[in-house]
């Protein structure tokens, strides 16, 4: 099989919900962009995957990585991984377009080998729970409405993006397990706001309200910042989540002691490839690695990966809205057709594409 033209489509929605994203962030954009890559191979297999990213997107597919891809065998993903790689020493990619191409190659041959993705890499499982990933709501009354509306949907795990604040954080952590009574599972995640000293104040108040997970409190830059708090607290600490390097670098965060779970994710892991490799080096040492963020991807993800436990979904509005695929029990399950499953419509993104190649 050969890839014998590579096609790019930006485009450019109203954002339907807006929200905040911690003090000191930005929240969402006004609109929305998003790049498709499309894969024409000469068996009539086409492979998609979708950089969630506009023009930027669309200048390195075009100058960089279409014409590594022209004439090559979509089926040696681990070869066009690697060479991803090679460019991106010289070009620095954005670390979320390195596993763009893996995704669409992992479509392809899934689609020739006629099974969903998860099931292609193994298949763990056929469903799997989904936690509400909360945004940044105003006040600790309106984040307590909004828990209660996820409970109504089924939910039975919350985790909190709160306002980067370490005192009025940590008492809203404690009102919302007050809230919720004991058998809900919470986590917070810290969106890299605090210095360790706060990291440290913040994290000993999820370890008195029983948080499961206590998610990138820092930057991830220093290993030894997360290796001082990893030994200070019981509560199990998340990291590495948008590190560089992929499963490299996690090496040394598990070797060093600076976490306890790991991130993996097609997002920022270099796609499946990536993310598998550190969901399998996490597995060797016995830890999780839970797979991070939406979409189809992460799904797949999340059925084959045995030491994940959850789907993220983020819960955004008031009153909220929730993901359509979230089923009633608030399960996910992946497309039932063979490869990635994308909804995505050539027809109609030639029609509203505002650039592409
Ligand atoms: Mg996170």
């Amino acid at each position: 099989m050969k890839i014998i033209a590579v096609h790019a489509y930006t485009v450019r929605n109203q954002t339907a919900v807006p929200y905040v994203w911690r003090k000191g962030l930005p929240g969402s954009d006004e609109f929305t962009e998003q790049t498709w890559l499309r894969l024409v191979t000469d068996a009539g297999i086409e492979g998609w995957s979708c950089a969630v990213r506009g023009p930027i997107a669309l200048d390195l597919i075009e100058r960089r990585l279409k014409p590594m891809l022209l004439g090559k065998n979509p089926l040696l993903k681990e070869q066009l991984w690697h060479e991803v790689w090679e460019i991106d020493r010289l070009e620095e990619f954005p670390i979320y377009m390195m596993g763009v191409v893996d995704a669409a190659l992992w479509d392809i041959t899934a689609k020739a080998a006629n099974l969903p993705v998860y099931q292609l890499l193994g298949g763990y499982r056929d469903s799997i729970e989904a936690y509400a990933s909360t945004v940044t709501y105003a006040t600790t009354e309106e984040f307590l409405d909004v828990a209660d509306q996820c409970l109504a949907r089924g939910f039975k795990a919350i985790k909190l993006h709160a306002w980067g604040d370490a005192r009025k954080d940590a008492a809203l952590c404690q009102a919302l397990r007050q809230h919720v009574g004991p058998d809900i599972a919470l986590m917070y995640d810290g969106s890299a706001g605090f210095d360790p000293y706060e990291s440290l104040y913040l994290g000993r108040a999820l370890e008195e309200a029983d948080y499961l997970w206590y998610e990138e409190p820092m930057r991830e830059f220093s290993i030894n910042a997360y290796k001082r708090l990893c030994e200070q607290l019981d509560i199990p600490v998340l990291a590495a989540e948008t590190s560089d390097g992929c499963h490299y670098n996690v090496a040394d965060f598990i070797a060093q002691g600076a976490a306890d779970m790991v991130r993996t994710s097609w997002f920022y892991k270099g796609g499946i490839t990536g993310a598998l490799r550190v969901a399998h080096l996490a597995d060797s040492f016995q830890l999780s690695a839970e797979v991070h963020g939406m979409g189809v991807e992460n799904i797949h993800l999340c059925l084959a990966i045995r030491n994940n436990h959850y789907y993220e979904t983020l819960v955004m509005g008031n009153p909220v809205v929730f993901e359509k695929r979230i089923g009633p029990d608030a399960h996910v399950r992946a497309p039932d057709a063979p490869g990635m499953g994308h909804d995505v419509e050539l027809k109609t993104l030639e029609k509203v594409a505002v650039a592409r190649i």
